[in-house]
Protein backbone atom coordinates (compact mmCIF):
# COMPACT_ATOMS: atom_id res chain seq x y z
CA UNK A 1 0.00 0.00 0.00
CA UNK A 2 1.08 3.17 -1.33
CA UNK A 3 -0.68 6.62 1.14
CA UNK A 4 -0.07 9.63 -1.11
CA UNK A 5 -1.52 12.38 1.42
CA UNK A 6 -0.64 12.40 5.19
CA UNK A 7 0.22 15.60 7.52
CA UNK A 8 3.10 15.76 10.22
CA UNK A 9 4.01 18.32 12.85
CA UNK A 10 5.04 20.58 9.91
CA UNK A 11 1.46 21.53 9.24
CA UNK A 12 -1.51 20.34 11.33
CA UNK A 13 -0.80 17.16 12.06
CA UNK A 14 -0.33 15.56 15.28
CA UNK A 15 2.92 13.29 14.96
CA UNK A 16 6.46 13.92 13.40
CA UNK A 17 7.32 12.83 10.28
CA UNK A 18 9.32 9.86 12.10
CA UNK A 19 6.22 8.80 13.91
CA UNK A 20 4.29 8.70 10.84
CA UNK A 21 7.03 6.95 9.10
CA UNK A 22 7.42 4.52 12.14
CA UNK A 23 3.70 3.78 12.47
CA UNK A 24 3.13 3.38 8.25
CA UNK A 25 6.49 0.75 8.57
CA UNK A 26 4.27 -1.23 11.30
CA UNK A 27 0.93 -1.41 9.44
CA UNK A 28 3.20 -2.97 6.56
CA UNK A 29 2.95 0.01 3.87
CA UNK A 30 5.13 -0.07 1.16
CA UNK A 31 5.42 3.53 1.29
CA UNK A 32 4.10 7.44 2.39
CA UNK A 33 4.25 10.68 1.19
CA UNK A 34 4.26 13.50 3.88
CA UNK A 35 2.33 16.14 2.75
CA UNK A 36 1.85 18.63 4.85
CA UNK A 37 -0.26 21.99 4.26
CA UNK A 38 1.09 25.02 2.23
CA UNK A 39 -2.15 27.14 2.20
CA UNK A 40 -1.92 30.33 0.96
CA UNK A 41 -5.26 32.01 3.37
CA UNK A 42 -3.32 31.17 5.79
CA UNK A 43 0.65 31.81 4.61
CA UNK A 44 1.73 33.99 7.74
CA UNK A 45 -0.18 32.62 10.07
CA UNK A 46 0.82 28.86 9.94
CA UNK A 47 4.36 30.02 9.53
CA UNK A 48 4.42 28.25 6.52
CA UNK A 49 7.84 28.81 4.85
CA UNK A 50 9.84 27.83 7.95
CA UNK A 51 7.23 24.89 7.79
CA UNK A 52 8.25 24.17 4.69
CA UNK A 53 11.89 24.23 5.65
CA UNK A 54 11.34 22.39 8.34
CA UNK A 55 9.41 19.56 6.05
CA UNK A 56 12.88 19.66 3.93
CA UNK A 57 15.09 18.06 6.73
CA UNK A 58 12.93 16.01 8.07
CA UNK A 59 12.16 14.07 5.18
CA UNK A 60 15.66 13.98 3.93
CA UNK A 61 16.47 12.44 6.89
CA UNK A 62 13.51 9.94 7.25
CA UNK A 63 14.76 8.81 3.78
CA UNK A 64 17.97 7.97 4.81
CA UNK A 65 16.59 6.14 8.34
CA UNK A 66 14.07 4.14 6.37
CA UNK A 67 15.47 3.27 3.31
CA UNK A 68 15.11 -0.30 2.36
CA UNK A 69 12.19 -0.98 4.82
CA UNK A 70 9.74 1.75 3.53
CA UNK A 71 9.74 4.15 0.37
CA UNK A 72 9.17 7.96 1.86
CA UNK A 73 7.78 10.65 -0.53
CA UNK A 74 8.39 14.28 0.36
CA UNK A 75 5.24 16.10 -0.66
CA UNK A 76 3.14 19.07 -0.06
CA UNK A 77 -0.64 20.02 -0.22
CA UNK A 78 -0.49 23.33 -1.49
CA UNK A 79 -4.06 25.29 -1.34
CA UNK A 80 -5.34 28.14 -2.94
CA UNK A 81 -2.92 28.83 -5.24
CA UNK A 82 -4.47 32.27 -6.89
CA UNK A 83 -4.57 33.66 -3.73
CA UNK A 84 -1.03 34.48 -3.85
CA UNK A 85 0.95 32.70 -7.05
CA UNK A 86 4.13 34.24 -5.98
CA UNK A 87 4.17 32.69 -2.38
CA UNK A 88 3.22 29.13 -3.58
CA UNK A 89 5.89 29.66 -6.48
CA UNK A 90 7.93 30.02 -3.36
CA UNK A 91 7.33 27.17 -1.86
CA UNK A 92 7.11 25.25 -4.71
CA UNK A 93 11.15 25.59 -5.50
CA UNK A 94 12.01 26.00 -1.99
CA UNK A 95 12.65 21.82 -1.88
CA UNK A 96 12.50 19.05 -4.86
CA UNK A 97 9.02 17.18 -3.98
CA UNK A 98 8.50 14.10 -5.03
CA UNK A 99 4.55 14.73 -5.62
CA UNK A 100 3.05 18.44 -5.36
CA UNK A 101 -1.15 17.96 -4.39
CA UNK A 102 -3.39 20.69 -5.14
CA UNK A 103 -6.12 21.58 -3.04
CA UNK A 104 -8.73 24.15 -2.24
CA UNK A 105 -9.86 24.70 1.69
CA UNK A 106 -11.16 27.94 1.31
CA UNK A 107 -13.40 29.99 -1.29
CA UNK A 108 -12.92 33.85 -0.60
CA UNK A 109 -15.93 34.19 -3.26
CA UNK A 110 -18.01 32.93 -0.40
CA UNK A 111 -20.50 34.98 2.18
CA UNK A 112 -18.04 32.98 4.59
CA UNK A 113 -14.31 34.53 5.69
CA UNK A 114 -13.35 31.28 6.97
CA UNK A 115 -11.96 27.88 5.48
CA UNK A 116 -14.88 25.60 4.79
CA UNK A 117 -13.91 22.93 7.66
CA UNK A 118 -14.21 26.12 10.31
CA UNK A 119 -17.92 27.02 8.67
CA UNK A 120 -20.78 26.20 11.30
CA UNK A 121 -23.87 25.59 9.35
CA UNK A 122 -26.75 26.51 11.85
CA UNK A 123 -30.18 27.54 11.02
CA UNK A 124 -28.73 31.16 9.37
CA UNK A 125 -27.63 29.11 6.68
CA UNK A 126 -30.43 27.95 4.15
CA UNK A 127 -30.38 25.16 1.85
CA UNK A 128 -29.69 27.83 -0.94
CA UNK A 129 -26.55 29.00 0.84
CA UNK A 130 -24.62 25.44 0.73
CA UNK A 131 -25.79 25.04 -2.94
CA UNK A 132 -24.04 28.66 -3.44
CA UNK A 133 -21.03 27.84 -1.37
CA UNK A 134 -20.54 24.50 -3.43
CA UNK A 135 -21.19 26.61 -6.98
CA UNK A 136 -18.48 28.99 -5.84
CA UNK A 137 -15.94 26.13 -4.70
CA UNK A 138 -15.98 24.16 -7.75
CA UNK A 139 -15.83 27.61 -10.05
CA UNK A 140 -12.81 28.25 -8.35
CA UNK A 141 -11.54 24.47 -8.68
CA UNK A 142 -12.21 24.75 -12.55
CA UNK A 143 -10.71 27.98 -12.48
CA UNK A 144 -7.19 26.54 -10.76
CA UNK A 145 -7.09 23.67 -12.25
CA UNK A 146 -5.02 24.34 -14.80
CA UNK A 147 -2.89 27.32 -13.33
CA UNK A 148 0.21 25.62 -12.20
CA UNK A 149 2.55 22.71 -12.39
CA UNK A 150 1.14 19.67 -9.26
CA UNK A 151 0.71 15.76 -9.51
CA UNK A 152 -2.46 15.16 -8.03
CA UNK A 153 -5.70 17.00 -7.31
CA UNK A 154 -6.98 16.18 -4.15
CA UNK A 155 -10.54 15.19 -2.50
CA UNK A 156 -12.45 16.97 -5.26
CA UNK A 157 -15.16 17.31 -3.01
CA UNK A 158 -14.22 17.93 0.20
CA UNK A 159 -16.44 20.66 1.53
CA UNK A 160 -19.02 17.69 1.80
CA UNK A 161 -17.26 15.72 3.73
CA UNK A 162 -18.04 18.43 6.46
CA UNK A 163 -20.84 20.10 5.64
CA UNK A 164 -22.79 16.38 5.29
CA UNK A 165 -20.31 14.49 6.79
CA UNK A 166 -19.75 16.62 9.79
CA UNK A 167 -23.02 18.98 10.19
CA UNK A 168 -25.22 16.89 8.55
CA UNK A 169 -26.63 18.90 6.00
CA UNK A 170 -27.10 18.09 2.54
CA UNK A 171 -24.75 18.79 -0.75
CA UNK A 172 -25.18 16.54 -3.86
CA UNK A 173 -21.69 16.78 -5.76
CA UNK A 174 -23.62 16.03 -8.54
CA UNK A 175 -25.57 18.72 -9.07
CA UNK A 176 -21.92 20.44 -10.37
CA UNK A 177 -21.32 17.68 -12.86
CA UNK A 178 -20.94 20.32 -15.16
CA UNK A 179 -18.28 22.09 -14.12
CA UNK A 180 -16.80 18.57 -12.30
CA UNK A 181 -16.83 16.93 -16.16
CA UNK A 182 -14.41 20.53 -17.45
CA UNK A 183 -12.05 19.89 -14.29
CA UNK A 184 -11.72 16.22 -14.86
CA UNK A 185 -11.30 16.49 -19.10
CA UNK A 186 -8.43 19.28 -18.07
CA UNK A 187 -6.71 16.76 -15.36
CA UNK A 188 -6.91 13.76 -17.72
CA UNK A 189 -5.39 15.88 -20.64
CA UNK A 190 -2.36 17.46 -18.14
CA UNK A 191 -1.98 14.01 -17.21
CA UNK A 192 -2.61 14.78 -13.10
CA UNK A 193 -3.99 12.29 -11.59
CA UNK A 194 -6.96 12.25 -8.81
CA UNK A 195 -6.64 11.36 -5.49
CA UNK A 196 -9.53 9.06 -3.75
CA UNK A 197 -9.70 10.64 0.00
CA UNK A 198 -10.78 7.83 2.28
CA UNK A 199 -11.24 10.02 5.03
CA UNK A 200 -14.53 10.73 4.64
CA UNK A 201 -15.66 7.32 4.59
CA UNK A 202 -13.40 5.58 6.98
CA UNK A 203 -13.82 8.34 9.65
CA UNK A 204 -16.12 8.03 12.50
CA UNK A 205 -15.77 12.23 12.94
CA UNK A 206 -17.31 12.69 9.22
CA UNK A 207 -19.96 10.17 9.81
CA UNK A 208 -18.45 7.75 7.69
CA UNK A 209 -19.24 9.57 4.53
CA UNK A 210 -17.68 9.30 1.36
CA UNK A 211 -18.54 12.77 -0.48
CA UNK A 212 -19.62 11.02 -3.52
CA UNK A 213 -16.07 9.44 -4.30
CA UNK A 214 -17.67 6.93 -6.62
CA UNK A 215 -19.66 8.85 -8.67
CA UNK A 216 -17.17 11.64 -9.38
CA UNK A 217 -14.82 8.82 -10.09
CA UNK A 218 -17.17 6.69 -12.15
CA UNK A 219 -17.01 10.10 -14.46
CA UNK A 220 -13.45 10.43 -14.22
CA UNK A 221 -13.29 6.19 -15.82
CA UNK A 222 -16.60 7.38 -18.41
CA UNK A 223 -14.07 10.34 -19.80
CA UNK A 224 -10.61 8.21 -20.06
CA UNK A 225 -9.03 8.71 -16.63
CA UNK A 226 -7.51 6.38 -15.23
CA UNK A 227 -4.54 7.63 -12.98
CA UNK A 228 -5.48 6.97 -9.09
CA UNK A 229 -3.94 7.94 -6.30
CA UNK A 230 -5.27 6.47 -2.53
CA UNK A 231 -5.01 9.53 0.14
CA UNK A 232 -5.83 9.19 3.95
CA UNK A 233 -5.30 12.36 4.80
CA UNK A 234 -4.34 11.01 8.26
CA UNK A 235 -3.35 13.51 10.78
CA UNK A 236 -2.44 11.06 13.33
CA UNK A 237 -0.72 7.66 13.19
CA UNK A 238 -4.21 6.07 13.63
CA UNK A 239 -5.14 7.42 9.92
CA UNK A 240 -2.56 5.50 7.91
CA UNK A 241 -3.98 4.00 4.93
CA UNK A 242 -7.08 3.45 6.41
CA UNK A 243 -10.16 1.71 4.13
CA UNK A 244 -7.20 1.27 1.71
CA UNK A 245 -8.09 -2.76 1.23
CA UNK A 246 -12.04 -1.62 0.70
CA UNK A 247 -10.96 1.30 -1.91
CA UNK A 248 -8.88 -0.95 -3.81
CA UNK A 249 -11.66 -3.63 -4.37
CA UNK A 250 -14.15 -1.07 -5.03
CA UNK A 251 -11.52 0.90 -7.73
CA UNK A 252 -10.98 -2.76 -9.29
CA UNK A 253 -15.07 -3.54 -9.35
CA UNK A 254 -14.87 0.01 -11.07
CA UNK A 255 -12.68 -1.30 -13.52
CA UNK A 256 -9.12 0.53 -12.99
CA UNK A 257 -6.11 -1.24 -13.17
CA UNK A 258 -3.28 0.18 -11.05
CA UNK A 259 -3.13 3.24 -8.55
CA UNK A 260 -0.19 5.28 -8.45
CA UNK A 261 2.62 6.74 -6.31
CA UNK A 262 5.02 9.50 -7.09
CA UNK A 263 8.35 9.74 -6.58
CA UNK A 264 10.51 12.48 -8.10
CA UNK A 265 7.83 13.71 -9.64
CA UNK A 266 7.34 10.80 -11.90
CA UNK A 267 4.42 8.25 -12.04
CA UNK A 268 4.74 4.67 -10.62
CA UNK A 269 1.69 2.64 -11.18
CA UNK A 270 1.25 -0.64 -9.09
CA UNK A 271 -1.28 -2.52 -9.99
CA UNK A 272 -5.21 -3.16 -8.03
ZN1 LIG B 1 -6.82 19.13 2.27
ZN1 LIG C 1 -4.65 17.03 3.67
Amino acid sequence: MYDLHTHSTNSDGKYSVDDMCRAALEKGLRGIALTDHADMYVFEERDTLNKMTQAGIDLRAAKEAYRGKLQVFFGVELGEYLMAPDKAEQILTLNDYDVVLYSEHFVPAAKWDKSYNRIVCDESVSDEDIRDYMKLYFDLLNNTVTAFDYDVLAHISCPARYITGRQKRATNVMLYEKTITEILKKIIDRDIALEWNTCGKYCESFGYYDAQNEEIFQLYRALGGSKVTLGSDAHNVGGIGRGFAETKAQLKAMGFDNYYYYENRKAVAVKL
